[in-house]
């Protein structure tokens, strides 16, 4: 059993010339539906109505754990809001929430049933808007703004359509201050999934991420070694600058016993003082930063598929790197 995503009326086009445009995306969607290149079984039901690349939809905050000083793993669940007031909110990224309403009402399903839409490494938009549950919408005198996350769950694996984001949260800057100030069970708006990375089976990838780079790597490792017909081979190499800065250091260990996924972590500023006792069974920690010859020394001109995800700077900087070292199938996220 599986829905159609949902067609988007004319009155959602903004008229601007984004690219894509919201018919552009539905198109690429369709065409993603038709492909299968979303599986489930088929009494698994896909809720493209509660994931959507053409409008934002509510989730509600279940839960925030801490993964480092400056790093957190948000648990969100989807909600439906009784008046749908989020058909005002389309993908044109300027439009606001306008409404009257105060009492708006939003239904909180314990159970939800299928998964989301999206797949391991694609990323969602949020919104700076927040609503507290079963209230009106919070006032954010802020200009209207978004960011992309990308989801560390297997939207899969997770019961009741949890998606779970592991989020950076920058010093006064303006999408960190909004997520900091988040409390549990406020409702919150995202859309997507987007992203063209699709993991094919049986492939052998070379992983190159820094800091929360990391987000994507994540569930294409998880995809990989949870199924044991997949014989995909990962190698990742993850940039840091000190111990207290490695995101999902233990799942990396346990990760580190499967016969096809090994994993080199740099860090760039942490000391020598103690190294020894600071490191674990399995891992394979260097105190110097992702160089060239580092790269090298790992490729072994071994044919990869080369993922990369990091700043700006630091992809530009990779994907030289291993450009010059030869390989051309480079996807940068
Ligand atoms: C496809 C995609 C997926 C992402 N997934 C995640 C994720 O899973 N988790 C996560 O924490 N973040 C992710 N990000 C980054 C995220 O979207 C925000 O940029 C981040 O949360 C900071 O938002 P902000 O408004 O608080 O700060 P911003 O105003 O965006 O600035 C944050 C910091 O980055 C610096 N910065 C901003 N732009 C650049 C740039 N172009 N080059 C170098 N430095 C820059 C700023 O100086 C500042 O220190 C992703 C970004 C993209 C494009």
């Amino acid at each position: 059993m599986e829905t159609l995503p949902e067609k988007p009326s004319e009155n959602d086009c903004c008229g601007s010339g984004c690219n894509p445009c919201i018919f552009d995306i539905y198109e690429k969607l369709l065409k993603t539906h038709k492909s299968g290149n979303i599986s489930s079984s088929s009494s698994v039901k896909i809720r493209y109505d509660l994931l959507s690349p053409l409008k934002y939809k509510p989730f509600i905050l279940l839960n925030i754990q801490k993964e480092n000083a400056n790093c957190n793993i948000y648990t969100f669940k989807p909600v439906i809001v009784c008046n749908d007031v989020t058909n005002d909110f389309n993908g044109n990224e300027q439009s606001n929430f306008t409404t009257n309403d105060t009492t708006l009402k939003t239904i909180v399903d314990e159970c939800i049933n299928g998964i989301l839409p999206y797949l391991p490494g694609q990323h969602v938009i949020m919104k700076n808007v927040k609503m507290v549950c079963n209230r009106n919408f919070e006032n954010v005198n802020t200009a209207s703004l978004s960011r992309s996350y990308t989801p560390v769950s297997l939207a899969q694996k997770e019961e009741n359509c949890v998606m779970k984001l592991l989020i950076k949260l920058y010093d006064n800057e303006k999408m960190s201050s909004f997520i900091s100030q988040l409390k549990l069970f406020d409702i919150v708006f995202f859309r997507g999934p987007f992203g063209d990375f699709r993991h094919i089976k049986n492939s052998k990838y070379f992983m190159i991420c820094a800091g929360t780079g990391l987000a994507p790597m994540y569930p294409i490792i998880k995809t990989i070694l949870l199924n044991e017909e997949d014989e995909s081979i990962v190698r990742l190499c993850f940039a840091c600058q000190t111990f207290e800065d490695i995101l999902f250091r233990e799942e990396i260990r346990y990760f580190s016993k499967f016969w096809n996924f090994k994993a080199r972590i740099y860090l760039s500023r942490e000391s020598t003082n103690d190294f020894n006792n600071r490191i674990r069974y399995e891992e394979r920690i260097h105190l110097q930063k992702l160089t060239n010859d580092a790269l090298q020394k790992q490729l072994r001109n071994e044919r990869f598929k080369i993922l990369i995800c990091g700043s700006e700077s630091f992809n530009k900087c990779m994907t030289n790197y291993v450009e010059k070292l030869g390989y051309t199938d480079i996807f940068v996220f």
